[in-house]
């Protein structure tokens, strides 16, 4: 049967079809009213007062299917702007808070782009501030009360925002992420929202039987005439960001100071990406001591950096970009692979150490990474030893056991770097089985002029011995801090009193000058 005749439309023409054809011959038989038959009869004189009743009835089914079709096309397209509608909703609003979205602010600055700049409604001429709120340790809590317990506390932050009757608009732009529009707000209005707005959030919220608690960073700016939304919704951003450096339940206005600084880091990111791809940046070596013997007994990599203008860059700098960006995996790879090869120039004895930042420690190939490198460049597992800092471990403990146990079974030596300056260093040492703890540099820089300090250092070597594993000093600067070391029988020793970090080639002539002085001592 074609498609036609089965769609709702077909069938009521078909239907109309039987009933004309029946009213037809009804109408035929029956010699169908006066009137109709007079009317009829006047066709007569030419035979043809059966096709006219014909038309006549034909004329009449057809009005009625065009009655019937218009009542079913306005049905139709009711149920079909209902359906626009809900689809329109559902693209502009976020399902679980039920606050419009990005999408819809997106929508906002467009309409507000189409409206002539000149001719802004009364609202946009009035003073419109965007506020941008993003929220503090939200993912701490995520992990705490589960996902279900985060939607819970989102859906109560989003109400508690859109309860503070100055704000016109509340957007959730995704994430712990809300974008505030408020008009008509003086300088000291928009400092109270701000506090308001953060102490909305901070309030505890009960979820499940917790009071859990969250911070909030605000930012904001005025929009200018003239200008997208969005420019005013990235300045308040660009403030927010500033804000939360400063730590949690900061607010701040915009300034001018705030663009430079993103400027400056945004052309640092590009440089580095240029410098990594040029492998500009290379490996120094700082020598480490054994305070037993006094020989050197390995090495460890500190990356160096001086841009194309002669300025050298410091590590925490550009480390911290390469890990934001994802350029870590990229330099690490590229830094280890050449400390490998510099490595094979030295004694058998001496060991490699290599800093490993604690984003790659979410790295599920970075035991392969490695191990390929090794492999690549002829270096022994046993002469790499990889330096973690606690914060490598607290992010995710199982992916860094995993890790972890990988490179110990493979003869790779590990050591806890900056022992002493977390959150939970002990707890550290009880769950892993380290083969050295580096004692932060701020406990040696100060420990002889401060009592407390000096017994923290003896514990910490105490502690060491205790779990039968080596303990190295870091920023040993004045031969006082070293004597007193050696005396507490602290295992190794490394700082600017044996030598800064160097290139390879003098790390060469180092080696054979300490030989020299040993053997002559
Ligand atoms: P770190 O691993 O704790 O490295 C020791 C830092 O202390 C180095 O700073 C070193 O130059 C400095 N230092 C050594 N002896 C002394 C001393 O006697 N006195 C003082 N005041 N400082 C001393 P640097 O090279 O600036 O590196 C800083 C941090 O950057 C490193 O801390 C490490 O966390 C990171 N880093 C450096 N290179 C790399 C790398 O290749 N990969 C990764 N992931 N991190 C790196
Ligand atoms: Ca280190
Ligand atoms: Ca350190």
């Amino acid at each position: 049967m074609p498609a036609f005749f089965r769609s709702r439309a077909g069938r009521q023409w078909l239907s109309l079809m039987v009933l004309g054809a029946a009213l037809w011959v009804v109408g035929a038989l029956l010699q169908f009213g006066d009137h109709l038959a007079a009317f009829v009869q006047q066709f007569d004189a030419y035979g043809a007062d059966k096709l006219v009743l014909a038309l006549a009835v034909a004329g009449t089914m057809s009005f009625i299917y065009s009655v019937l079709r218009i009542t079913d096309l306005r049905k139709e397209m009711v149920l079909r702007a209902r359906a626009e509608a809900k689809a329109d909703w559902t693209a502009t609003h976020d399902h679980l808070t039920k606050l419009p979205n990005r999408y819809a602010f997106e929508r906002a600055v467009l309409a507000q782009r189409r409206a002539k700049v000149d001719e802004y409604s009364e609202e946009w001429e009035r003073n419109v501030t965007i506020f941008g709120i993003d929220l503090d340790g939200f993912k701490k809590v995520n992990d705490l009360i589960g996902h279900n317990g985060g939607d819970a506390l989102l859906v109560e932050v989003s109400k508690r925002i859109c309860a503070i009757g100055s704000a016109d608009s509340v957007y959730r732009f995704g994430g712990d992420e809300f974008i505030i529009i408020a008009t008509g707000l003086s300088s000291q209005h928009e400092e109270r929202l701000s506090r308001l707005l953060i102490q909305a959030v901070t309030r505890p919220i009960h979820i499940d039987g917790f009071a859990v608690e969250v911070g909030a960073s605000v930012g904001y700016d005025r929009w200018r005439q003239g200008e997208a939304l969005e420019d005013t919704a990235h300045r308040a951003d660009l403030a927010m960001y500033e804000a939360k450096s400063r730590g949690p339940n900061n607010y701040l206005a915009f300034e001018a100071s705030m663009h430079d600084k993103v400027a400056a880091r945004a052309s640092l990111e590009a440089k580095l990406r240029l410098a990594i791809k040029n492998k500009a940046i290379r490996p120094f070596y700082q020598p480490l001591i054994d305070l037993k013997t006094g020989d050197v007994c390995g090495f460890e990599a500190l990356a160096r950096w001086t841009d194309d203008d002669g300025i050298s860059i410091p590590p925490p700098v550009f480390i911290g970009i390469a890990e934001e960006t994802g350029l870590i995996t990229a330099l690490f790879e590229d830094l280890l692979a050449h400390a490998c090869r510099d490595a094979l120039l030295w004694d058998d004895r001496i060991t490699l150490s290599f800093n490993v930042s604690p984003v790659q420690m979410e790295d599920r190939l970075l035991t392969s990474r490695i191990f390929k490198t090794l492999t690549i460049n002829g270096l022994p597992t046993n002469r790499l030893e990889i330096e973690i800092t606690e914060n490598a471990l607290i992010q995710d403990p199982a992916s860094a056991a995993a890790i972890l146990d990988d490179l110990h079974e493979a003869g790779v030596q590990i050591a806890l770097d900056d022992f002493g300056t977390g959150y939970s260093s002990l707890a550290q040492l009880a769950r892993y089985r380290f083969d050295k703890i580096k004692i932060d540099k701020s406990f040696i820089a100060t420990y002889r002029d401060d009592e407390r300090q000096e017994k923290i250092v003896l514990a910490m070597l105490g502690l060491g011995r205790s779990l039968n594993i080596k303990t190295t000093a870091e920023g040993i600067e004045e031969p006082r801090q070293l004597n007193n070391l050696i005396q507490l029988g602290c295992d190794i020793g490394q700082g600017y009193l044996f030598g800064r970090p160097m290139p390879i080639e003098e790390t060469l002539a180092f080696l054979a000058d300490r030989n020299r002085t040993l053997a002559a001592s």
